[in-house]
């Protein structure tokens, strides 16, 4: 059943004009179809009233808890459109609350906090999208383009620097996740890597150094690998 995030405002349900095409034109929706809504990160069962002008009705609250129990946040690095739609995509669905985008010397893409406001539009649709299918209360935050000193005010009560100079190292994010129930993030550097004293800056910060196994991983698999492993122990 498909999902909408929509805002309700002294009882009137409102849909974004988007979301009201795709009711009307590509779902095809008649009067007495059910829909899930969520608004404010709880989620209702709802029934079409009037398919033009779209009304519904809330039928009953929804109680699946589809959210992780402490938030999940990723810093991921400037990169390739591609890629960072594709990390936007699998971390709302394995439950990230936060998507940081960050510069660091070796990003490929530069972007300025304006560019990346334009971004961020299509960014955010992806991120809405991406929680609404696979039926999440809330749509992660996406936060961009941080400098690294200034990730020090969105750090967790557990941070993990994912570096590739431990691959296969002891210090495996494994080991680290044994206490599954604290706020924790993962910062994962870009194509290039990271340079050792970015490395430096963030275990000064807070961050473990971790290494993700053996192989060395594109920053995007890395992205995906380590949010897998977090949300794995995080989910109850
Ligand atoms: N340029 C680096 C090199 O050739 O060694 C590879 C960087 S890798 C493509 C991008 C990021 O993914 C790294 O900065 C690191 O954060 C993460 N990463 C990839 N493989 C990893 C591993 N085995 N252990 C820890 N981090 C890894």
């Amino acid at each position: 059943m498909q999902r909408y995030f929509v805002s309700i405002d002294n009882g009137i349900i409102r849909f974004l004009e988007s979301d009201i095409f795709h009711i009307q034109k590509v779902m095809r929706n008649k009067v007495g179809d059910n829909i899930q809504i969520v608004s404010d990160g709880k989620a209702y069962l709802a029934e079409i009233s009037s398919i033009n002008p779209l009304e519904v009705f809330i039928v009953n609250p929804i109680l699946n808890e589809s959210e992780l129990e402490k938030e999940l946040t990723l810093f991921f690095p400037l990169t390739k459109s591609d890629k960072a739609e594709l990390v936007i995509q699998k971390a709302t669905e394995l439950g990230a609350s936060k998507i940081v985008f960050f510069r660091c010397k070796r990003c490929v893409i530069k972007l300025d906090d304006e560019a990346f406001k334009k971004k961020a539009i299509r960014y955010n649709t992806i991120a809405k999208e991406a929680a609404e299918q696979c039926h999440r209360n809330k749509i992660p935050e996406i936060i961009g383009v941080l400098n690294i000193k200034d990730i020090f005010s969105y750090l967790s009560s557990r941070n993990f620097v994912a570096y590739e100079l431990l691959a296969g190292n002891t210090t495996n994010l494994y080991d680290e996740l044994k206490d599954n129930s604290i706020s924790t993030s993962l910062i994962v550097g870009p194509e290039g890597g990271f340079e050792e004293k970015e490395v430096d800056e963030l275990v000064n910060m807070g961050f473990k150094a971790v290494s993700l196994g053996k192989r060395i991983l594109r920053c995007e698999t890395a992205a995906i690998y380590g949010l897998s492993v977090i949300s794995f122990f995080m989910e109850k």
